[in-house]
């Protein structure tokens, strides 16, 4: 029966910004290659769990947002014809990994020698991975996907992407992809609030020995199955806004009423929608009730 038959699609966004790497581990390479070991063996592992399941990999550092996977330039998705076999090793995975390793190791390096303490691109790499679920979507001539986004981020958040990323996060929502998010070292508000609002998992790794475990616990089951299995929830959620004005998290703040744009003061007229606001006995009152 056609109709049963679901695609599953995955978005992996890996966040390799090499400034952070290299002030949380002093340049130790080792741990960002137990990282990049840890996504190819999940990647593998999802590939491996059912034939309708497909991939897709976006990096982000402080420059760019690219697809490593699949790769345009290369091949399309899947096999290609020339790859031969090699040690036996199932074509898709070892083509998969030599160009992940590759291009991961170019990215790093390109990054590192032109280091910047500027932030991830995330909401770029968001954007490009909604962009691509929806072209898959329109070719798979009418059968439905089922597809998640799984962030792996590391860098903390700039609130400049707010918006860009809130809205990112509300298209996802509409469309019924859920956003997972694995965040290293730093907890992440953006990431907390996307997986709220998308019913994803939030999970915080501090301890890199066991990155491959906790990807393949708490990331490998699909969304239906998770119902039955008792995985970890957030139980603080950072729920701040930053400001339009100003791009800062703000705790409290003024929002206006007709398109609610968020302000860390008052404004007369809202820089969105320039309604005008009148006060008119507010300030007076305010003043005489502190004197
Ligand atoms: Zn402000
Ligand atoms: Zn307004």
């Amino acid at each position: 029966m056609l109709e049963n038959i679901n695609d599953n699609l995955l978005v992996i966004i890996l966040d390799i910004n090499a400034a952070w790497w290299a002030s949380q581990f002093q340049n130790n390479n080792d741990v960002f290659q137990k990282c990049i070991d840890s996504v190819l063996v999940f990647c593998n592992s999802y590939l491996m769990l059912n034939h309708t399941n497909k991939l897709a990999l976006v990096v982000c550092n402080s420059e760019q947002a690219c697809f490593l996977y699949p790769n345009s330039s290369k091949s399309t998705s899947g096999i290609s014809i020339e790859t031969s076999q090699k040690d036996g090793k199932y074509e898709l995975f070892s083509e998969m990994n030599e160009t992940l390793q590759c291009e991961f190791k170019r990215l790093f390096a390109e990054s590192v020698s032109n280091m910047t303490n500027r932030p991830s691109l995330l909401a770029g790499a968001l954007t490009k991975a909604l962009c691509y679920i929806h072209s898959h979507d329109r070719t798979a001539n009418g059968r439905r996907t089922n597809a998640r986004i799984l962030i792996i981020k590391g860098s903390s958040d700039s609130s400049s992407q707010y918006m860009t990323v809130m809205n990112c996060i509300f298209a996802a929502s509409k469309k019924n992809i859920v956003i997972d998010c694995c965040a290293l070292q730093n907890n992440s508000g953006f990431m907390q609030q996307a997986s709220d609002i998308t019913g994803g998992v939030y999970f915080f790794i501090d301890d890199f020995s066991g990155m491959l475990e906790y990807l393949l616990w708490i990331f490998l089951p699909d969304p239906g199955l998770r119902e039955k299995l008792n995985l970890p929830t957030s139980s603080q959620i950072d729920y701040r806004a930053a400001c339009f004005c100003h791009k800062q998290l703000v705790d409290v703040g003024f929002v206006c009423s007709v398109c609610l744009s968020i302000y860390c003061q008052f404004m007369p007229k809202c820089a969105t929608c320039q309604t005008r606001f009148k006060l008119p006995s507010l300030p007076l009152n305010a003043k005489s009730k502190k004197k």
